[in-house]
Parts: structure tokens; sequence; C-alpha cells
């Protein structure tokens, strides 16, 4: 059964690059016939933003996009207990070790990757103690990690020089996104995960932490991110493409994705731009590109 999800972060109102993610995992579960269903990435409490939650999901509504279930949190009590578990289960495999580096130290390291300084390995051999002080990484090996991308095509990483042992859980025992992204998504029985394209780098590293935890492979697709002056959406750079009326947004977002386009949905109501775009639904339009470049919408 194809059972899709979007997983915002509530750190603030959904931008127009996460209309679109959302718009397409919608679009493409219920053409399958699927499931769509919504998860909080609300584990990293700083991030949080006061009422952001509620004004995510009263957009969502307002396109449309009809969840099914029950809205899953990071933050449940019970998402803790099976991070743990899932934790357990990778350091009885020896291939977790502590480490007490301080983030300012790790700045320091030479070899650069995909996301930062490469981890030296300094704390592989110190035998630390795994207590909640201390980060717990993952080993990774210089094997190639493959998988085929339904929207970027077939892509390999080798974690050992692109990334290096990463993460598990920080420091002040907050689990990291790349751990908890795995078990949520199988807790939520997920078997398509389409998200922008920011998220192509952490593939990798979520196949690799399923595939040593024995769980079923995900089918992935990574939308062209929407950029402004070559960056990011962000607070900071998207007042200017704020629009709030819904349809509009609609077929700003289907647009992007580049789908047909119908010149009687102009004044139609979103319930009947979001039956038209389920049935027109063609995910071989999306264009193969990591980022696209929007400037206002007329
Ligand atoms: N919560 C992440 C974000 O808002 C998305 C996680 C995912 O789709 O894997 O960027």
């Amino acid at each position: 059964m194809y059972i899709g999800r979007f997983a915002p972060t509530p750190s603030g109102p959904l931008h127009f690059g996460s209309i679109v993610t959302a718009v397409a995992s919608y679009l493409d579960a219920k053409k399958n016939n699927g499931l769509w269903k919504i998860r909080i990435d609300d584990l990293d409490k700083p991030r949080i933003a006061l009422g952001a939650e509620r004004q995510i999901l009263s957009r969502i509504e307002s396109l449309g996009l009809i969840w099914d279930g029950k809205i899953s949190y990071q933050s449940n009590e019970s998402k803790n207990q099976q991070y743990t578990q899932a934790l357990d289960k990778l350091n009885d495999l020896n291939i977790t070790y502590a480490c007490e580096c301080s983030r300012k130290k790790i700045l320091t390291n030479v070899l650069i990757g995909i996301d930062g300084p490469i981890y030296d390995k300094e704390c592989l051999t110190k035998n630390l103690q795994k207590n909640k002080h201390k980060s717990i990484r993952l080993k990774v090996t210089s094997q190639n990690i493959l998988f085929k991308d339904t929207i970027q095509g077939d892509l390999k990483q080798n974690l050992e020089k692109l990334v290096g042992d990463f993460i598990l859980k920080r420091s002040d025992n907050v689990f990291s996104y790349q751990l908890a992204v795995v078990i949520d998504d199988y807790l939520q029985s997920v078997s398509h995960v389409i998200r922008g394209s920011d998220l192509l780098n952490s593939t990798t590293r979520q196949i690799y932490i399923g595939n040593l935890l024995g769980l079923p492979l995900l089918q992935y697709m990574h939308v062209p991110l929407a950029c402004i002056d070559g960056k990011k959406l962000s607070k900071a750079n998207s007042n200017k493409i704020i629009l709030n009326n819904p349809n509009s947004l609609l077929i700003e977002a289907l647009k992007f994705l580049n789908q047909k386009q119908c010149d009687d949905l102009k004044d139609a109501t979103v319930n009947e731009i979001i039956k038209w775009s389920i049935l027109n639904w063609d995910i071989n339009r999306i264009p193969k590109k990591k980022k696209i470049e929007i400037s206002s919408f007329n």
C-alpha cells in the first residue's frame, strides 16, 4: 500500500517551498490511491515556534489537503522509547561510539564534507562510556550507497568520504534527525517519501540506518527547492512571495511542479483544483533540478 507523508518542523509558518512539497506528496499519494499522513517534527525543542503547528495545519487544510489518520508527533513520549530501542540495537551491533568532542573542536577538523567538517574519529578508540552527556556516533563504511530517486534519478554516495561518522544522539540527549526520521517513517508505515531536495544528501544516511535496523527500503522523491537569489526560502527572504489566497497558492505550486495548467481553474474552489490535479498529476513532469529560482508571482 502506498503511504506518503508530510513532516513539517513547526519552526514557523509554511513557506512556498514547503507548500510545494506538501502538494506534491499529497497529489502523488492520492493519484496512487494511497494514504497521506502528517508528522510534526518537533524533536528539537529550541527550533519550535509558538503557534507554528496550528498555523501549518490550518494552511494545509485551507489548501484542501486532507490527511489520513492521527497526526504523529516526534515529541510523543512513546517515540522516545522507540528511538532508544533503535539506538540500543545499533549499539549492540558494535558500530557506534560515544564522543565528547565539542562543536568548536569539530569545526577545526580539516576534511570538509557535504554537511560541514568530517569528524576525525578522535573518540573512536577512546572507548568512552555512553551516557546522556555524550553524543553517540554511528561508524560509516566506504561502501557506496546507491538508490534511485524517482525525480532526480540514480544516485550514489560514499558516506566515509562525504559525511563521516555521524551523530545519532546529541550530547544534550536529543536524538538526531537522521535516526528519528527513519524510525518515524517506519512507525507510520510510510512507503514513499516526497520532500525538498535540500534533504537529498541526508537520504543515504537514512538508508544506511534503515538497512542496519533491517527496515524496508522506502521510495524517495526529491522535488526541486524554491530559491530566491540562489538561497533556500526562509522567513527572511520569503516575505515578498507570500500569497494568502489558497487558490492562487495551489496554482503557483502546480506551476512550480510543471504540472498541466487549466485556465478554467482560475476561479475554481480549492477542492475542485485538487480533484483536477489528482486526475492530471504527472510526476514525470517535475523538473529534474535541485533548485528553481522564483522571484514573485504575478
Ligand atoms: N522536518 C523536515 C523539514 O521540515 C522534513 C523531514 C523529512 O521530510 O524527512 O525540513
